[in-house]
């Protein structure tokens, strides 16, 4: 059966705004997408570096979860994305782009390669702030709570700003 799927999408290295086009075209490709937030320009989380631009889309699929998060991988690799050695110390890093499967559905998942809920998505407001725009009413079934409710209790002073850039899926 087909689940509705939200995923967070970052970038920070690059031409941030060809990195977008090209992940919204080739998800395009694969999978039916709903909803497509605005880009949002934002601080970088955790570290100091350039800005992001991030945003949510919404897209049904009937993959399972662990084959979602092997496409997902997969793009970031052709991509570009060189994964941080597990050993490093520094947890956060420059990216062309990161995709992040943020619900899927109602399922909860406790897996060493995959929590969903993702567990940062509480207190980041380039999740909260997107996720708000696109569905405010959309409930988290971890906590029982919709967006507008968790944004109420983040504590993320990050500034997160919407853009004017609108996405054309065929150019
Ligand atoms: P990062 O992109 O640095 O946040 O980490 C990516 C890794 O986190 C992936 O290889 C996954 O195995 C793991 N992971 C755990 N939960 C999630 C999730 N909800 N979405 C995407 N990756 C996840």
């Amino acid at each position: 059966m087909e689940k509705s799927v939200y995923i967070s999408i970052g970038t920070n290295k690059g031409d941030k705004i060809s990195n977008c086009k090209f992940v919204i075209k080739k998800i395009n490709s694969i999978f039916k997408i709903l909803r497509v937030s605005s880009i949002y320009k934002t601080q970088s989380w955790g570290f100091d570096s350039e800005f992001f631009l991030n945003f949510i889309i919404e897209i049904n699929t009937s993959l399972n979860p662990l084959e979602l998060l092997e496409k997902l991988i997969e793009i970031e690799k052709l991509m570009g994305r060189v994964r941080e050695n597990k050993f490093s110390k520094n947890k956060y890093e420059s990216r062309f782009i990161d995709l992040d499967i943020l619900f899927f559905g109602n399922k909860i998942i406790n897996k060493k390669s995959l929590t969903i809920p993702h567990p940062k998505l509480y207190d980041r407001n380039f999740i909260l702030v997107p996720l708000l725009e696109i569905n405010p009413f959309l409930t988290c079934p971890l906590t029982n709570k919709n967006i507008s409710e968790i944004i109420l209790n983040c504590k993320d002073k990050c500034v997160v700003e919407k853009t004017s850039y609108v996405f054309d899926f065929n150019n």
